[in-house]
């Protein structure tokens, strides 16, 4: 993806997120100089396998486990501060050493236990399949003006101010949405004090550097969470996160203009899951959604939760290339497809009784489309070994012509397998 030209690139989700952003992010951060989180908190979950050993990093950027990369965590994110030491901690413990190579804007607002609260209780009434991590409630806070900044620790008396505010507002809320649960303001204060010691050393103008980064042609690596159609603007509404995850989020999130993104990579599953209550048009029959389930491990890496699985639905990944300014996909988790013998492909939808091939905004209509599916066959054989593109069965390499086709973007990588080297680039 990298040459003279394209420095500067954004990875996003072009589904509903779990797509394997982590692995591929993994792999491409060995050629990059810096990997930037622009947005989501803690719910976001990438699962990296190196050798034996799995990493679930939820905050901290992939690209931490390879010892040349130095990692931002944006503006944009909201950071779970202690969630983040018990990340910093479990790598150093895995030898993992990131002195001097994690830095976390002063401008991004802070999680803490009040939010979660008012999450867990918010979530009772919605019913929207948040994580409960508390993500929803901060970032209503940041928008409504009344959030803690990282920056807020440098004057812990003036953080204090703020913290007797919020759990106060906080506990009413609760009140309000009868829970019974209430944020304890000493608690709160206790632990901004034990935590500011150890995060205020990470602090930084996490966009000057990323600047810097990119007029001096550094490498970098814009690493998005969740998916394009959990954003929150073009995603299947309510159903979707709190932040923008699609590639025009970078630059606000990261602190860069625009016009410093080179080029956007989308991470697409062969198939499609969704985790969460919104529609999901393909999803498959019982016994088809069930094997997938069970041979892509799809289970939330997060919360352990099931997730809903079928084909691959080229309607949302070509909505995804849109809205994303796409310019190249890489398709993993091909190797789940290898036993099947027929894979459906739903190419368009059908819309009371008319074909269309946009995604409809109201998820009500969504929710009633019909998918129009084309039947490729599968090759039945194992492909985890293959780390050429024509290497790969001739039915594999119809999928992906036809996925690419359909996308309307080059597929730049092929994903046969959780290990790094399980990969090929086309
Ligand atoms: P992310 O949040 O987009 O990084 O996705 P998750 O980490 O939630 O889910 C990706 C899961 O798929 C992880 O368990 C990965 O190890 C695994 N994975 C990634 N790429 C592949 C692949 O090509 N094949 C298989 N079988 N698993 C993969």
């Amino acid at each position: 993806m990298f040459d003279a030209k394209t420095t500067c690139i954004v990875v996003v989700g072009a589904q509903w997120g779990d797509e394997g952003k982590g692995k591929l992010v993994d792999v491409l951060a060995e050629r990059a100089d810096l990997v930037v989180r622009y947005q989501g908190g803690a719910n976001a979950g990438h699962t990296v396998v190196i050798g034996e050993k799995q990493f679930i990093l939820r905050q901290i950027p992939s690209g931490i486990l390879h010892s040349g990369v130095t990692c931002l965590i944006g503006n944009g994110v909201v950071l779970e501060p202690e969630n983040l030491f018990s990340e910093l901690d479990s790598l150093h413990e895995r030898g993992i050493d990131t002195t001097g190579r994690l830095f976390i804007s002063d401008r991004a607002h802070l999680v803490l236990p009040y939010h979660k609260l008012l999450d867990a209780a918010s979530e009772k009434s919605q019913q929207l399949g948040t994580t409960g991590r508390g993500i929803g409630p901060a970032y209503e806070d940041k928008y409504g003006r009344r959030g803690i900044r990282v920056v807020d620790l440098r004057r812990i008396e003036c953080a204090r101010m703020l913290l007797t505010e919020r759990v106060r507002r906080a506990n009413q809320l609760l009140q309000l949405m009868e829970s019974t649960e209430r944020a304890n303001l000493d608690e709160h204060v206790a632990m901004l004090e034990r935590l500011a010691p150890r995060l205020l050393p990470l602090a930084a103008d996490a966009g000057l550097l990323l600047h810097r980064a990119v007029k001096a042609n550094r490498r970098v690596l814009l690493e998005g969470a969740q998916g394009a159609l959990l954003d929150v603007d073009h995603g299947t509404y309510p159903y979707v996160t709190s932040s923008n995850t699609t590639a025009g989020g970078a630059a606000v999130g990261a602190g860069i203009g625009p016009t410093a993104i080179d080029g956007g990579l989308g991470i697409v599953k062969a198939y499609t899951t969704s985790v969460g209550n919104g529609p999901l048009p393909t999803e498959a029959e019982a016994p088809h959604g069930e094997r997938l389930r069970r041979l892509g491990g799809e289970f939330g890496a997060v919360t352990g939760r099931p997730r809903r699985c079928g084909w691959f639905d080229a309607t949302v990944v070509r909505y995804a290339t849109r809205v994303n300014g796409l310019t190249g996909l890489a398709v993993t988790k091909l190797d789940v497809l290898d036993t099947f013998a027929e894979i459906p492909i739903g190419t368009m939808y059908r819309l009371s009784g008319e074909l269309c091939e946009e995604m409809p905004a109201e998820v009500e209509a969504l929710g009633r489309v019909q998918p129009v599916y084309e039947v490729l066959s599968g090759w039945q054989q194992p492909t985890g070994e293959t780390r050429k593109l024509a290497d790969l069965p001739r039915q594999a390499r119809a999928y992906l012509d036809r996925l690419e086709m359909l996308s309307g973007v080059p597929v730049r990588y092929v994903s046969v397998g959780t290990r790094r080297d399980q990969i090929i680039e086309t």
